[in-house]
């Protein structure tokens, strides 16, 4: 039986879109899975568009097609505060010097299309680049994700014992604290030692969702 924590923390990375399996032989931990960049190892984000002219990124905005002002917003229905009669928001590549942006032709197809990021245009792909290094190649990385939860765990150097063993390079320890009753914060760290202080430890996210941003 896996713990409720391991379980419902495994979920939080699924939905996050990252590949999670249970080993049979360990009850401490679950595997994670994610494509990363194969020259520097920074993570590749499969959901991550980038414009095909330019290879910039997807930052889910609405850009002005009159004035160029951008909004992050769920929907182009609000109008830009420009009020010009032609305005529209598009999800525009955001480099200035990109072609959709400079040249005309492909400046009014790319507003035809909504954009070069909206979800039916043929003006982005998924990502083709290492975004830190710019690296075509990319492979898939594994490492244990393991979990300490201060109202199971009530002493860290016995946790420590426990797990040392088979922590291995790359491995990330989750911790979990309890504020009060409905109020957790998060804190991960990627190296385990025996003398590591555990009240010292600075709790920074407030939600497993921005944890796991922080890991991926
Ligand atoms: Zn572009
Ligand atoms: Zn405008
Ligand atoms: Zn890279």
């Amino acid at each position: 039986m896996k713990s409720k924590d391991i379980k419902s923390i495994a979920y939080a990375f699924i939905s996050e879109d990252v590949n999670v399996y249970f080993p049979d032989n360990d009850e401490d931990c679950f595997i994670v899975e994610k494509l990363v960049c194969a020259a520097c190892k920074a993570f590749w984000h499969t959901s991550l568009n980038e414009c095909y002219f330019c290879g910039e990124i997807n930052y889910y905005l609405y850009v002005c097609t009159s004035c160029g002002k951008k909004y992050s917003i769920t929907n182009s229905t609000i109008k830009c505060s420009c009020k010009d009669s032609e305005s529209k928001l598009i999800k525009a590549c955001v480099n200035k010097e990109c072609l959709t942006n400079t040249d005309d032709v492909l400046k009014s197809f790319s507003i035809t299309e909504k954009g070069v990021f909206d979800l039916d245009s043929s003006q982005s792909l998924s990502q083709m680049y290492c975004i830190k290094c710019g690296s075509p190649e990319n492979t898939y990385r594994s490492f244990k994700i393991f979990v300490f939860n201060d109202n199971e765990e009530t002493n860290f150097k016995d946790y420590y014992l426990r797990i040392n063993s088979y922590f291995d390079f790359g491995d990330i320890l989750i911790l979990k604290k309890h504020i009060d009753i409905n109020e957790l914060v998060y804190a991960f760290i990627t190296e385990l030692t025996s003398d590591l202080k555990i009240d010292q430890i600075e709790y920074k996210y407030s939600s497993m969702s921005k944890l796991i941003k922080n890991i991926i």
